[in-house]
């Protein structure tokens, strides 16, 4: 937004700018969009950059290959998949939003809720001045204020998944135990995907399962290594190795939420998981917040003056893909979990049958191929 000439102001609740330690992967349909913005270099010195995709069977370790990323993803789609330490990522776009603006991020804002009239979109923030301007995106994540101030109290429902999440010294690792690929162990009942993340200093690890035990949807709430391992009890030897050896376990319960039929209001609209949260398993609910970035900036560039009709547009081209994007981390859940994974007949079988090459193109080359930089506005 700002480099296409539009002033912005950044509100964030936090005191200070850090991040959580964790990992995402960015597909090329997100990596595409910040190359775009000239960070692709600064991107890649700070990312992993992983061989291919490896499914392994959750008791005895078969693997299968998924499909090959590396210098496939950049010929096919023509950007790379790459894995990131969130901290780093986070440090890269701070520094890429002074750079435009040195003060455009304010610290210490809790919005408390927004209102709008003919001229301007007003955010209310927790002890100090109202804040203003020609239009007002709500991009404050899953529980999103400027959401129930707009449209209520969302609907969503617990799935029934928690998700442990933590990083790993590689060091602290025995040499050979994890191959240079993003990897996805399945199971009945849960899941696991690692990848290496900071330059393959780190191990990401994610481990998905099956409770009727409600926790927090949070980046903080704390577990301890002996919850991880009874959750994961009967499990290849790799993965009770990798959870020994993790820092801090943390756990999220994983929501699952229907597409929004619309998020804006006039001068106000929503951006990533405030409007378009959800699970985790197709690793795009990052990546999907940077493609709803690059359109909506591209829309108020070209709407000009008619905030209105250029938030309008934006959402008219987002809800769709978006939608999908939540239909088909869902449909992945049961994917991953299905219990035919529980033997390894019924195991072979369904991967054969699942994880066939043009099954999985057709998962997720509609994905990758994207170009919010060019999409028809
Ligand atoms: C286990 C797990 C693994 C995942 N893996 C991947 C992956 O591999 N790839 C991928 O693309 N996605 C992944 N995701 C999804 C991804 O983390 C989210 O989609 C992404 O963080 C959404 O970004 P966001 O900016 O919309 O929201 P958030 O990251 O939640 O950021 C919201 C920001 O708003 C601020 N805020 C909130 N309320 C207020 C307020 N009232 N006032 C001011 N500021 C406020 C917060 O402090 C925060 O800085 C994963 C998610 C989980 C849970």
């Amino acid at each position: 937004m700002l480099k296409a000439g539009v002033d912005v102001d950044v509100y964030e609740q936090a005191p200070e700018l850090g991040e959580i330690g964790a990992g995402f992967q960015m597909s090329a349909n997100g990596t595409r969009v910040l190359s775009y913005l000239g960070l692709g270099d600064a991107m890649k010195k700070i990312a992993w950059e992983p061989n291919g995709k490896e499914i392994r069977m959750w008791n005895s370790g078969q693997t299968w290959k998924l499909f090959d990323l590396g210098a496939e993803s950049v010929e096919r789609y023509g950007f790379p998949y790459l894995m990131f330490h969130r901290a780093d990522l986070h440090g890269l776009l701070v520094d890429a939003v002074r750079a435009e603006k040195p003060d455009a991020i304010h610290l210490n804002a809790s919005c408390t809720g927004c209102s709008q009239d003919d001229e301007m979109a007003i955010l209310h923030i927790d002890g100090q001045e109202d804040a203003t301007g020609d239009a007002l995106i709500g991009a404050d994540g899953a529980h999103s204020n400027i959401r129930q101030t707009l449209f209520g109290e969302e609907q969503k429902e617990f799935s029934g998944l928690i998700a442990w999440r933590g990083v790993i010294d590689a060091n602290d690792l025995p040499d050979g135990l994890i191959r240079p690929v993003g990897t996805n162990w399945v199971g009945p009942g849960g899941h696991v995907v690692h990848y290496f993340v900071r330059d393959g200093a780190l191990l990401n690890f994610i481990g998905i399962q099956e409770t009727d035990t409600w926790f927090a949807e949070s980046w903080t709430a704390r577990g301890t290594t002996a919850e991880c391992l009874a959750d994961f009890e009967g499990w290849h030897d790799t993965i009770q190795i990798m959870i020994q050896n993790i820092g801090v376990p943390y756990k999220w319960a994983l929501m699952k939420r229907e597409p929004m039929e619309r998020w804006t209001e006039g001068r106000i609209t929503l951006l990533g998981d405030a409007c378009h949260a959800m699970v985790p398993m197709l690793a795009q609910g990052a990546v999907m917040a940077i493609e709803d970035g690059m359109v909506l900036a591209r829309c108020v560039e070209k709407f000009g003056d008619d905030i209105e009709a250029g938030l309008k547009r934006y959402e008219e081209l987002r809800l769709e893909r978006t939608a999908r994007t939540i239909r088909g981390s869902n449909d992945n859940a049961d994917r991953f979990h299905n219990s035919q994974l529980g033997d390894p007949q019924g195991a072979q079988n369904f991967v054969d049958t699942e994880w066939q090459p043009d099954k999985v193109r057709e998962r997720y080359d509609w994905l990758f191929t994207y170009d919010a930089t060019s999409v028809e506005i």
